[in-house]
């Protein structure tokens, strides 16, 4: 990332922190390519914020990146390439991960989850999930990455340290999660402050993906990641929101606004 990438809104701070990049074959992502190979770059974004003012002592991470290592049953798919990790870009605002007390998953893909199980490292952190996106990664196929986190989030239901949720709602002070599956059963985007901004995780992740008849293959319910897409991203637009891109590379932090069937992303100054 060129250049740190903060901002607050009424009452939170907002870090876009990175875990580094990957580079796989488009196919991972986009699924058939028509035989083309292309090799793409996806960084992870997570979010940490802060609350400004009174000091409620909750500080919260948006999504985990790849964690320590890729995981094996990715090796060879997956090549990471980073400066640092998200432990110590945490690090880098003024925080320590034994600090974060509220971990969100928008799901259960490795690129997600990282940190919060592989290995865990947030001891002091309550880690969120959607039920139906536990339930969905049982399901899946041994060699499908949504499966690898099963056994940790099973364990930390058990042990108390993980907390599984049933829909909309609001998890720690002024940050709602709101499902909007597609990418994948009970996939959660998070409203921030209410309503200021938008983490959009793997609903819209890259710009690419602004235009809603982008659909990636591994989506379980592609029709359902159209209608949901456009419906977000129009009320991002609507509420003037600025909107965290997961997986862009540059310019993830952008405003949206609607520009035919399509929709336009500006980067945000800071
Ligand atoms: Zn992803």
């Amino acid at each position: 990332m060129a250049k740190k990438a903060a901002f607050e809104t009424k009452s939170k701070r907002v870090h876009v922190l990175e875990d580094g990049l990957f580079i796989t074959d488009a196919g991972n992502i986009l699924g058939d390519t028509g035989g083309r190979k292309m090799r793409i770059r996806g960084a992870m974004h997570a979010v940490l914020i802060e609350s400004l003012g009174e000091d409620d002592g909750e500080l919260v991470l948006l999504d985990a990146g790849f964690g320590e290592s890729v995981p094996e049953t990715l090796e060879g798919r997956y090549e990471l390439r980073r400066e640092k990790t998200l432990l110590e870009a945490i690090e880098e605002t003024g925080n320590s991960p034994e600090d974060v007390t509220h971990v969100v998953l928008s799901h259960l893909d490795p690129d997600h989850v990282g940190w919060a199980i592989n290995p865990p490292s947030f001891p002091h952190a309550t880690i969120y999930a959607q039920r139906g996106a536990l339930e969905e990664a049982k399901n899946m196929p041994e060699e499908d990455g949504r499966n690898l986190a099963v056994k940790s989030l099973e364990k930390g239901v058990e042990e108390g340290w993980v907390e599984l949720v049933d829909g909309d709602g609001e998890v720690a002070k002024g940050i709602y999660v709101e499902v909007r599956a597609g990418h994948s059963e009970g996939h959660q985007i998070v409203w921030i402050d209410g309503s200021e901004a938008l983490f959009t995780a793997d609903l819209a992740p890259s710009k690419i993906f602004l235009d809603p008849d982008i659909i990636a293959g591994v989506d379980t319910d592609p029709e359902a990641a159209r209608r949901n897409r456009i419906e977000v991203l129009s009320e991002a637009e609507k509420r003037n929101a600025p909107v965290i891109l997961y997986h862009e590379p540059k310019d993830c932090l952008v405003k949206i606004r609607k520009s035919g069937k399509n929709f336009e992303a500006t980067p945000l100054e800071n």
